[in-house]
């Protein structure tokens, strides 16, 4: 089945290249600047005293280089990355190996940490906040807890949302850090990094109409060059002018705002079915088909950064400018 040009959960394919496109050093991350000032500092003074980095959050939405910055601030501060996920570790014994296992100052990367279920979350908390963890030996009476010392680490969660993270859990990350979408002359500056390491020859115009075109994300701009190189290797010269871009673009549905035809059809959906709305997230998901957790992760902030839909007590709203963009009146309707 063809993928979503704009899906932004990570695919086979990403994951091949993506390792070496990814930055390795802070200064090589490009925006998310006020993220990269404060972590600068933190990882300078963390390191003058010999110690481990505090715990880190990062939320946002994929494939905005949450586990990039994971991977630089292992590299900045001179230790290993260990990377695992919340729906990987089942039960809390899994925790507390992969814990138990750590070398001093180790970072350990949760993906998707929301997910970790409770227990294993609270094997987390005397870890993150005493580096110990309390183990249970031996079986029914005869069982006793034994505290077992950690070395000191750095734990660094992504999470799309922060909200979905417990209190508990949020209050013991040190810093808490929410990554923006990019701006186009960031996503140009990647475009054009990646179509060096790549290979890949593209103009100018060619990278613009390109970070145009991904959704913030530089994830899909990865993605969108190497599509559109394939395509202006077989049907042009191999370089990627403005029109390659925008020709191959047109042809992947994907509109001058970034948007495929799931964004365009909920709008669709909201003007049309729901007179613009408000519309509830349950009602919508179900209209168009599509789970209210991803519209909520993943289509929503965008359409939301950009002013196309607005997010009332009562529910979803289609702004005059989403009317607009798809080329509808907003009186138009009944
Ligand atoms: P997330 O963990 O938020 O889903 P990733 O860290 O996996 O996102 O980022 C996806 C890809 O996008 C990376 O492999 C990298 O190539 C690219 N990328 C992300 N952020 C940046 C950045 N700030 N500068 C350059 N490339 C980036």
């Amino acid at each position: 089945m063809a993928k979503r040009m704009i899906e932004t959960a990570l695919t086979e394919e990403d994951a091949k290249i993506e390792g070496s496109l990814r930055p390795q050093k802070l200064d090589d991350y490009v925006g998310q600047s006020k993220i990269k000032e404060n972590l600068k500092v933190y990882i300078q003074a963390a390191k003058q005293r010999g110690d481990a980095l505090d715990h880190v959050l990062f939320y946002g939405p994929p494939g905005l280089g949450k586990t990039t910055l994971a991977g630089i601030i292992a590299n900045e501060m001179g230790v290993n990355m260990r990377v695992t996920s919340g729906p990987a570790i089942e039960k809390p014994g899994e925790m507390a190996a992969i814990l138990n296992n750590l070398e001093e100052g180790d970072l350990l990367f949760v993906d998707e940490i929301h997910r970790l279920n409770r227990q294993v979350e609270e094997v987390l908390y005397p870890a993150m906040e005493d580096y110990c963890i309390d183990i249970m030996i031996g079986k029914g009476a005869s069982a006793r807890s034994v505290r077992l010392e950690l070395p000191k680490f750095t734990l660094v969660g992504a999470t799309t949302r922060a909200g979905l993270l417990t209190a508990p859990l949020r209050d013991r990350f040190g810093m808490i850090h929410h990554l923006e979408f990019y701006t186009v002359e960031e996503l140009k500056t990647i475009i054009l990094h990646s179509a060096r390491v790549l290979n890949v020859e593209i103009e100018e115009k060619g990278a613009v109409e390109l970070a145009r075109r991904s959704r913030g994300t530089p994830r899909l701009a990865n993605r969108m060059l190497k599509r559109v190189r394939d395509f202006a290797q077989v049907k042009y010269d191999g370089v990627i002018t403005e029109t390659v871009a925008k020709t191959a673009l047109d042809l992947m549905d994907v509109d001058k705002l970034g948007l495929d035809r799931i964004d365009r059809n909920m709008l669709m959906t909201m003007i049309q079915k729901f007179q613009g709305g408000p519309v509830g997230l349950d009602t919508l998901a179900a209209a168009i088909g599509e789970d209210a957790g991803t519209i909520e992760d993943v289509y929503e902030p965008y359409l939301l950064m950009n002013g196309l839909i607005n997010r009332t007590p009562r529910g979803r709203v289609a702004t005059e400018l989403a009317y607009a963009h798809l080329g509808m009146g907003v009186f138009a309707q009944g």
